[in-house]
């Protein structure tokens, strides 16, 4: 199976939310990992999201979008995972998993279902017709909401490693041994480096 993986915003001019924690770091963090596990398990996994040389090219979301969405398309990959962490008023909390078709649905429900594992209050998997990365991709695109960044509640329980583990695993169904895959903060500044991001880790 060949993953696409979309990490949110990650643009010069859309940095994502910023609550108690930066949205962007916390996607990086999760996705790195994500990533890395899901190689180390054998998948094949493509990262779409635009990179330093992109942005002489495209400015902005809207080109953004449409570019994550053509090299998904043109690696032809097999599902297509969006991530990115939720922000309101500082109440709203917990964790959710948008989709478009059916077939996103059967992805979507096994990852909110190890999601909520982790102690997230259950929003549920909903269907989003406006999403544009869930309409323009060939294959099926699910876009999770992995917490709130502005909610102390969620805060409090959010560890890039168990999201990361929570979701390969509601990927692939496989178990993935955390004690083999301890966050490398080295390397994980090192990947943000080399997509053009400065990790600024709290
Ligand atoms: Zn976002």
């Amino acid at each position: 199976m060949k993953i696409g993986w979309f990490r949110g915003h990650q643009t010069p001019w859309n940095r994502g939310t910023i609550g108690l924690r930066k949205e962007d770091d916390m996607i990086n963090e999760v996705s790195y990992l994500a990533i890395e596990k899901l190689r180390e398990l054998g998948y094949e996994v493509i990262d779409c999201t635009p990179t330093k040389e992109d942005f002489k090219s495209i400015h902005s979301t809207s080109d953004s979008l449409r570019m994550r969405c053509e090299k998904a398309n043109s690696a032809k990959v097999d599902i297509v995972i969006s991530m990115h962490f939720n922000y309101y008023n500082g109440k709203a909390h917990g964790c959710e998993v948008f989709y478009v078709s059916n077939n996103g649905k059967k992805i979507a429900k096994p990852i909110q279902d190890e999601l909520i594992k982790l102690g997230f209050y259950n929003r549920g998997i909903k269907i989003h017709k406006k999403l544009y990365v869930l309409n323009h991709t060939n294959a099926p695109a699910i876009l999770i909401e992995g917490c709130f960044c502005d909610s102390e509640k969620d805060m409090a329980i959010f560890d890039a490693e168990k999201m990361s583990n929570a979701i390969v695993k509601g990927i692939t169904g496989k178990e993935v041994n955390a004690e083999e895959n301890k966050m490398d903060i080295e390397a994980l500044k090192k990947f943000a480096e080399s997509i053009g991001y400065k990790l600024v880790k709290k």
